[in-house]
């Protein structure tokens, strides 16, 4: 298939986010001609070194900033945990939703890593197709909800759908927490169709179980779960994180340059 995949990515300025956003960037540009790119930044404005390497990846994009409603606001019902993202994701599904007529929307945080098979079952090169076999279907192939295994998720070290017979039986997760689809965030995909069909299906605003809230409003049953990756038997996604350190972007370097200060 070559349908299109809306990726939704929340970022916010911070010194990692040009390290984050062109790593992720130079990922997607291999899947270029199946990707839409939606760059929603949790910020007043938007970032101009966030501008400027979208322009340079050639992909086809929109910058959005989020749309914060006065219930996202920190407080106590939070427990301490602020959910992170979710406005981003809420404008980019609210875009997606006025903007787009086919294809699909995938949540990827600007911090994980991908391996653009799951993007895709067509190869961006010809070369790709020679040793290596291109995978089966992706992402592009998800009907409803697909979902699909992510790894360094939690100490289990993975978080996965348990499929028996094509379908989707339980959840191997290092956090329940009663949620009905234990899931991580980068481990469904969603359908444009049913995200129009569910006009109103949201994230909420609730650390942990942003995924489990959106997955019941958009009206799925564990039946309706379409297993990807090999019947979840490969990892195409890895929850990474950042190592938050040096706090200066490149930008900034300049100012040392033909001085002595380093
Ligand atoms: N994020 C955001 N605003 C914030 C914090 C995070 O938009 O104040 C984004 C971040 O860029 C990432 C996603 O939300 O794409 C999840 O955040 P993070 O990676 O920090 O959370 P973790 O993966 O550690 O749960
Ligand atoms: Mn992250």
């Amino acid at each position: 298939g070559t349908r299109t995949v809306y990726v939704i990515t929340a970022t916010y300025p911070r010194p990692e986010q040009e390290a984050d956003l062109v790593r992720l960037s130079q990922t997607l540009m291999h899947a270029a001609p199946f990707l839409f790119w939606v760059v929603v930044e949790d910020a007043p404005q938007r970032t101009p070194v966030v501008t400027e390497l979208l322009e340079r990846s050639g992909l086809r994009y929109v910058h959005l900033v989020a749309e914060v409603p006065e219930l996202a606001l920190p407080r106590p019902r939070f427990w301490g945990r602020v959910p992170r993202g979710v406005a981003s994701r809420n404008t980019g599904l609210s875009w997606v939703r006025s903007h787009a007529t086919a294809g699909v929307v995938y949540f990827a945080d600007d911090d994980n890593s991908y391996d653009i098979r799951i993007f895709t079952e067509v190869a961006p090169s010809p070369q790709s197709s020679l040793s290596i076999p291109w995978c089966s279907p992706q992402i592009q192939k998800t009907r409803g909800v697909s979902v699909f295994p992510v790894g360094l998720v939690t100490e289990l070290g993975v978080s996965s759908p348990v499929v028996v017979g094509g379908q989707v039986t339980d959840f191997y997760d290092g956090w329940h927490g009663g949620r009905r689809f234990p899931i991580d965030m980068a481990g469904f995909a969603v359908s444009v169709t049913l995200l129009k069909q569910r006009p109103n299906a949201t994230m909420p605003y609730r650390a942990g179980y942003e995924e489990d809230g959106f997955l019941k409003e958009l009206g799925v049953t564990r039946e309706d779960l379409q297993p990807l990756a090999d019947e979840c038997s490969q990892i195409l996604v890895w929850h990474t994180r950042t190592e938050k350190v040096a706090p200066i972007r490149s930008a900034d370097l300049n100012k040392f340059q033909g001085s002595n200060i380093v």
